[in-house]
């Protein structure tokens, strides 16, 4: 399998090319030149564990890593042991055991990895991915990145440890969460160098910008990333959807809705790769919080990217987001893999504008492509987290409660929906406290973790600081 750029500009490249690098050197996001069709395959993947079933996903899009060894790097990432967080008497084997909320409504858990939240389903095979591929071309890589919570704690968890790997992860000084806090700083892996930045998320990640554009440093230093647009992110979280589908179905006739509390639109564009690869989903179902700028593009045709500034911070935090950057991969297929009309309608958003695709044959080709959406405030947040505890003695989080708000919005009769968790209710415990006067339930290994001895460095919102970390301990 070859990959491609959004954008066309780009020689078509192989996996384990693009796993260690960001966009494609033409500005675009890689993708495969081609999605694999497995309806015919349904049936033989409906009985297989989480790590088969990966495997058999992954090898469609993975041709240069031998399948004995990539089989090996599915088998150790996907245990039960890792994802060892489920709620009290669940099937932690299952790795994303599926709750049943009432009848034909479920809650996908993707969140019982390391960090609680679902970019470890993703984060955890990219760790091994990474250890895998740098130790065959005896390279190493140092990861730079910013966080305001869980992309950077997920990183972290899956390269603590990693030969080859260190990450250095700026994050605003003292604006996570406590437990946030503790969960990145207690690491006391010799790997793993967290970093402070007097100053908001905004100064961090101006940071990390400022140090990947100075060429010279980055190729000194090989620095690296794991940000939301890296395809194996995408391509992992594929492989949820199916076992999702097989855990509400009982056969391969059946269609099911799945609603995606989204933001960068990665999780909701693995949605959209499973649905073309055959897979029966009637509806995806994309919920947004008050920043609802995807929202507005399925329902309008317009895609408006917000300024920094008119982002909203909200209380469901990882999904504030003012752009989508994986966005372009679902346009690119909307209009028919056509690079250069992608690179035209970036053109527009990058120099700060929208694209209006109404009255374009895209446009009405948009329903067959599956998508529906909604969006949900503070205050529905609220209300769903309440209505979820007093119905069903189940506590959600609040990302989890803009999609069970948005998917009740959605039901069709017949159609099973599936609503991805995609954090558990302890990291945000303060809107929890707010919605039902109580502190979310923590599992036993994690109480005090806000006591551990903490291991960051704190530093002024300057490019040289950081550096001068990266310099003394590569
Ligand atoms: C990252 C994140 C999201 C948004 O996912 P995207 O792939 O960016 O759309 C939603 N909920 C939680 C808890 C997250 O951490």
């Amino acid at each position: 399998m070859k990959y491609i750029s959004t954008r066309g500009g780009a020689e078509p490249q192989e996996f384990c090319d693009i796993l260690l690098g960001g966009l494609a050197p033409d500005g675009g996001l890689y993708l495969p030149e081609s999605y694999p069709q497995v309806a015919d395959k349904l049936e033989k993947w409906r009985g297989l564990s989480y790590a088969e079933l990966a495997f058999e996903i992954l090898s469609l899009y993975i041709t240069d890593i031998p399948p004995a060894d990539l089989k090996a790097i599915c088998d150790k990432t996907y245990t039960a042991q890792t994802y060892r967080w489920c709620r009290p008497g669940c099937d932690a084997a299952a790795i994303v055991p599926l709750t049943t909320l009432e009848p034909g409504f479920h809650l996908l858990e993707l969140s019982n990895g390391p960090t609680l939240a679902f970019k470890d389903m993703a984060m955890q095979l990219l760790g091994h991915l990474f250890e895998y591929v740098l130790e065959k071309r005896g390279e190493s890589i140092n990861i730079l990145g910013a966080t305001s919570g869980d992309t950077g704690s997920a990183a972290e968890y899956a390269m603590r440890g990693k030969h080859r790997v260190k990450v250095f992860m700026l994050s605003p000084e003292g604006k996570m969460s406590a437990f946030q806090r503790a969960q990145m700083y207690s690491l006391q892996d010799p790997n793993i160098f967290n970093i402070a930045v007097r100053g908001m998320f905004d100064d961090a990640q101006d940071i990390v910008k400022a140090v990947s554009n100075d060429a010279e440093f980055k190729a000194k230093y090989r620095i690296g990333a794991v940000n939301s647009i890296n395809w194996a992110r995408v391509m992992a979280q594929v492989v949820y959807y199916f076992k999702g589908y097989f855990a509400a179905t009982t056969s391969n006739d059946q269609q099911v809705a799945f609603c995606v509390p989204s933001g960068n639109f990665g999780n909701i564009c693995a949605g959209h790769i499973a649905r073309v690869m055959g897979l029966p989903i009637a509806r995806l179902v994309l919920a947004t919080n008050e920043n609802d700028v995807l929202d507005e593009f399925f329902r309008s045709g317009v895609y408006r990217p917000r300024a920094t500034a008119e982002t909203h911070v909200t209380s469901s935090p990882s999904m504030d987001i003012s752009k989508a950057s994986n966005f372009e991969r679902f346009i690119f297929d909307l209009v028919g893999r056509d690079a250069s009309i992608v690179r035209e309608l970036w053109q527009q958003v990058d120099a700060g504008g929208a694209f209006d695709l109404r009255g374009t044959r895209y446009f009405a080709d948009l329903p067959g492509y599956g998508f529906v959406s909604g969006s949900s405030s503070h205050a529905d947040r609220l209300a769903t987290i309440r209505d979820v505890w007093s119905r069903h003695q189940l506590m959600i989080d609040t990302h989890t409660a803009d999609g069970v708000k948005v998917a009740r919005e959605h039901r069709e009769a017949g159609v099973p929906m599936i609503v991805l968790e995609t954090a558990r209710a302890v990291k945000f415990s303060e809107t929890i406290q707010e919605a039902l006067g109580r502190d979310p339930a923590r599992p036993k290994e994690l109480e005090g973790i806000e006591r551990l001895a903490q291991r960051v460095e704190v530093v002024d919102a300057s490019v040289d600081q950081v550096k001068a970390i990266i310099t003394r301990n590569c």
